[in-house]
């Protein structure tokens, strides 16, 4: 057959990015090499509809040791007795669990979009938006941590259907007892989304959610460090039926109505490759460097805010407890947009970020997310935390100097050699 060169040489180049760059989008990560052989592999051949033991197919004896595999480690990671990882990404999960226990129209309420939350949480150009009647709760202005009073006022005054907690920019832990009391006063559903912190939850460094909210979902590519997809995972509430009924008016237990709801209700066939890099992941992150791993993501990630703090940032809520900073820049005279365009060009790559009560729109922002998943995979310490900080504040308080973005260039690539990124591929 004709090989496609083209597209193998863009692939190179790409390769060739993620070398040379130092990486701190706070949702990435490099997964290792067998974690991307096991994607790229005959499965992706195989069609599967249904779980294992139970498929649509013939010929699925060895997906489905694959998939229970993928299944049985996620359990153990979590301690958890439910998981389903056919999601296959971190917004399907979440449409998934909202399928199963809303109805179009019924209310839920999440963290705003402005301040941390993501858009599957209910923002109106998303599906969770629009089929579903989204309220907000905020972060409190003087301290950038959520506002659980305000959460528990909407809470008593709306009684959404679902509370959803977690974010994909807020760099503080949960207080997940307290959502779950406040969801038992109004007989609401709680779902954590995880899809950043997952890693670190897994090797209880932050509070764990699993006892407290119903419904857990999570990406798999974030600090997990496994393919791109997603996963839902219950906790001991797994067997409540909670008076849920069928069409029929039988009542039906959770995990049931979740396995029905990713299939058939918003997915077809499962991506077995995809499941198989899963369990690999999953392999991994049951060992002791994965819990080595973890540990230096948190201590990278507070040397990081320390140094911003030392050159006068403004880190939202003064600090980090995971993975991430949200760097607030209104006192550098510089929009997250201009930040975000200056580091690329000295391949640092960030993203512009909204901040809390932001003036700016979410194209422009005021803000900056820095995280440290990707360059603590790549091997990167403590120590190297204050260089980093000196670069991007370089660049920062100068971002039209052309020479100083080519010398602070030359200094990533030249420093990121130190740190081989799959140098098994040549
Ligand atoms: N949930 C949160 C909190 C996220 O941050 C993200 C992705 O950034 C998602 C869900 C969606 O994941 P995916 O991009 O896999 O759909």
């Amino acid at each position: 057959m004709l090989r496609d060169q083209q597209i193998f040489d863009i692939i190179r180049k790409e390769l060739e990015r993620q070398r040379k760059g130092l990486e701190l989008i706070a949702s990435e990560n490099f997964t290792s090499l067998q974690v991307m052989q096991a994607m790229g592999q005959v499965m992706t051949n195989k069609y599967a509809e249904g779980y294992p033991g139970h498929r649509y197919y013939g010929g699925c004896e060895f997906v489905d040791q694959s998939e229970q595999l993928a299944i049985d480690r996620a359990k153990q990671i979590f301690g958890v007795p439910y998981a389903n990882v056919q999601p296959h990404s971190g917004a399907q999960a979440n449409a998934a669990v909202m399928l199963a226990v809303l109805q179009p129209g019924d209310k839920i309420l999440g963290l705003n979009l402005s301040m941390g939350g993501h858009l599957t949480h209910g923002s109106p150009v998303n599906y969770s938006g629009r089929l579903y009647q989204a309220l907000f709760y905020g972060v409190d202005r003087e301290s950038g941590r959520v506002d659980y009073d305000q959460l528990e006022q909407v809470a008593l005054a709306e009684k959404p259907k679902l509370i959803i907690c977690g974010a994909s920019a807020y760099s503080r832990d949960w207080d997940y007892a307290r959502i779950r009391k406040v969801a038992d006063e109004i007989g609401a559903f709680v779902m954590a989304d995880i899809a950043h912190p997952a890693g670190l939850i897994a090797k209880n460094l932050l509070q764990s959610p699993f006892e407290h909210c119903h419904f857990v979902t999570t990406t798999t590519h974030k600090t997990l460090r496994g393919p791109r997809g997603g996963m839902i995972l219950m906790g001991k509430d797994f067997e409540n039926p909670f008076g849920i009924k069928t069409p029929k008016g039988e009542t039906r237990m959770m995990s049931s109505l979740i396995d029905a709801a990713v299939f058939p209700g918003i997915q077809g066939g499962p991506l077995e490759h995809v499941i198989a890099a899963k369990a690999v992941a999953f392999f991994e992150i049951l060992t002791d460097e994965f819990t080595r791993y973890a540990n230096q993501i948190i201590a990278n990630a507070q040397a990081m805010a320390n140094a911003f703090l030392e050159k006068g940032y403004h880190i939202v809520s003064g600090g980090t407890d995971n993975h991430l900073l949200l760097i607030d820049l209104r006192n550098k005279n510089i929009t997250g947009r201009k930040a975000e365009q200056t580091l690329v060009k000295a391949d640092i790559t960030v993203n512009k970020n909204m901040v809390p009560f932001d003036d700016k729109s979410p194209f422009v922002t005021s803000g900056i997310r820095v995280g440290v998943p990707a360059i603590t995979t790549r091997g990167l310490k403590e120590e190297h935390m204050p260089q980093i900080v000196e670069w991007i504040d370089e660049l920062i308080c100068d971002p039209d100097n052309e020479q100083k973005i080519a010398r602070v260039k030359s200094a990533v690539n030249r420093f990121m050699e130190q740190f081989p990124l799959y140098p098994e591929l040549g």
